[in-house]
């Protein structure tokens, strides 16, 4: 007959095999997570370009230069954070680039190349004047049509606030460029050529790859809220 002590003794031998059994299979079959995470496509599109030069800054500054600058940087911070990123164009020239040119054409050009691609989101920089010279700071503008575009933009204007300090609320608008995307599109205004300290800014390797970072975070949080890797 067994005593208690003896029971006692198996029962806990038992439950030490049985957790080191337990412990086996667990560390052989890690637990990982099973949301399906596909890997992002970023459209960036530098606004303007070739003969195209979009508005002039107060210090002379051509907007294209600014927008294709600008997208560079993004580019490639985006590309550090594992994303695939495609631009429409990369150097100082029309995205349209057969048959006659028009404004039209060029921004349908545009939407085309964020399809072509299967664009997960499309991103068109451009840069603001204004009559008064008195705004600054990047305002994201996104498709009227689209609640998804609104959220992604919602998003980006939180992480330019944070990382920057500007505190714009994002804009709807009506675009063609944003509606012939069709995916979640935004039209990222970087700052005001109109306004001095803008215009001078705009042009600065650092202050450019600071709005690149504060951009990056943005789409990569909205893009991680919605599963996507990486
Ligand atoms: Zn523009």
């Amino acid at each position: 007959m067994k005593t208690r002590r003896t029971i006692l003794v198996e029962v806990m031998a038992t439950l030490i095999l049985a957790s080191a059994f337990w412990w086996t299979i667990i560390s052989r079959h890690p637990v990982t997570s099973t949301v399906v995470s596909p890997n992002s496509i970023v459209v960036i599109d530098p606004g303007h370009g070739g003969r195209d030069p979009g508005a002039i800054g107060i210090t002379g500054v051509w907007e294209k230069q600014v927008n294709l600058a600008v997208s560079l940087a993004l580019s490639s911070d985006l590309r550090e954070r594992g994303v695939t990123v495609y631009l429409t164009r990369a150097s100082d020239q029309a995205v349209n680039r057969s048959g006659p040119y028009s404004v039209k054409n060029d921004l349908l050009a545009r939407s085309r190349f964020a399809k072509q691609h299967h664009a997960t989101l499309f991103i068109t920089i451009h840069s603001n004047i204004e009559p008064t010279r008195t705004m600054q700071g990047p305002i994201v503008y996104y498709d009227t049509h689209s609640a998804a575009s609104s959220q992604l933009a919602i998003t980006v204007s939180q992480s330019i606030h944070s990382l920057m300090g500007y505190n714009r609320p994002p804009r709807p608008i009506n675009q063609l460029v944003l509606e012939e995307a069709e995916v979640p599109a935004v039209n990222i205004e970087i700052g005001f050529l109109s306004h001095s300290r803008d215009s001078a800014q705009l042009i600065t390797p650092s202050y450019q790859r600071t709005l690149a970072q504060a951009i990056a975070s943005g789409l990569i949080q909205y893009l991680h809220q919605r599963g996507y890797g990486p």
